[in-house]
């Protein structure tokens, strides 16, 4: 039987579908993740199409039945530089494709919502300096930590996960399959190809992004080799959650060899 219901969330993703309809995957607090339809959405008359766009939090009426449609959509808030920030775009595509492709469809988790709101707003206000590429880096990073988190993936990064004891001063690695930690003298029971080093500083950052709140990661400084470790540890260990490659992941590439983003962790 059909019926009518409002919820709030931001848009994940927009396609297109059928020759007019648009199909809008929204993440909303209370009913999770949802694939809605929008009939008419591509037309130019069409009064939704506006409040549609991809990265806005919007307040929608749905009406159920064989195909969940929208029917009414009012915008609560635009991320105005995710349109005048290449860079930004580009952090944002990858925080939604990430969360799109962990969470099913009608999977309910606020927190996660909470997290994706929060991450965009914090990447909205970074300012448009040099020092934003290594900035907004560390916080994407750290959105992937605690999205991991969130959905029963944190890592275990106190104890060897093989021994029990302690880290060594030197020579630990990350199992990216078990996503925990294995000391120096342990790793050779591991087939290699599912480790990747990580200094005793990586491992202290890695618990920073998860306990710490933006406030606190906006203000950390740190090296390239730190960043470089970061970034082998998060994307090897969110690989082997993901079904497929990620399209976006192509900005990593791009960002690292962008010169303002060499600058800036020189
Ligand atoms: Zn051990």
């Amino acid at each position: 039987m059909a019926f009518t219901y409002t919820t709030e969330g931001v848009i994940l993703r927009r396609i297109a579908y059928r020759e007019s309809d648009r199909k809008i995957v929204l993440l909303s607090p209370d009913h999770g993740k949802l694939d809605l339809t929008a009939r008419g959405a591509s037309k130019i008359v069409s009064k939704l199409a506006p409040h549609l766009e991809p990265y806005t939090y919007v307040r929608v009426t749905v009406a159920s039945g064989n195909m969940e449609t929208i029917t009414h959509c009012q915008v609560k808030k635009r991320f105005s530089t995710f349109t005048t920030s290449l860079m930004k775009k580009a952090w944002v595509d990858y925080t939604a494709e990430v969360v799109d492709q962990l969470l099913r469809t009608r999977q309910v988790d606020p927190s996660v919502f909470r997290l994706v709101f929060d991450t965009w707003n914090v990447i909205d206000e970074l300012p448009s300096v040099k020092k934003t590429a290594l900035v907004g880096y560390v916080v994407v990073a750290g959105f992937v930590l605690k999205l991991l988190g969130c959905l029963g993936y944190r890592p275990e990064l106190t104890l060897c996960a093989r021994c029990g004891k302690r880290m060594d001063p030197s020579g630990n690695t990350f199992d990216s399959v078990n996503g925990a930690l294995i000391c120096r003298r342990c790793k050779k029971h591991f087939p290699q190809s599912q480790l990747v080093g990580v200094s005793v500083s990586t491992i202290k950052l890695l618990r920073f992004l998860l306990q710490e709140g933006y406030p606190q990661i906006l203000r950390l400084k740190l090296n390239a080799r730190q960043l470089a470790e970061l970034h082998s540890v998060v994307q090897k260990y969110l690989g082997q959650q993901l079904n497929f490659p990620l399209r976006s992941v192509e900005f990593w590439r791009w960002l690292n060899t962008q010169p303002s983003f060499q600058q800036s962790i020189r």
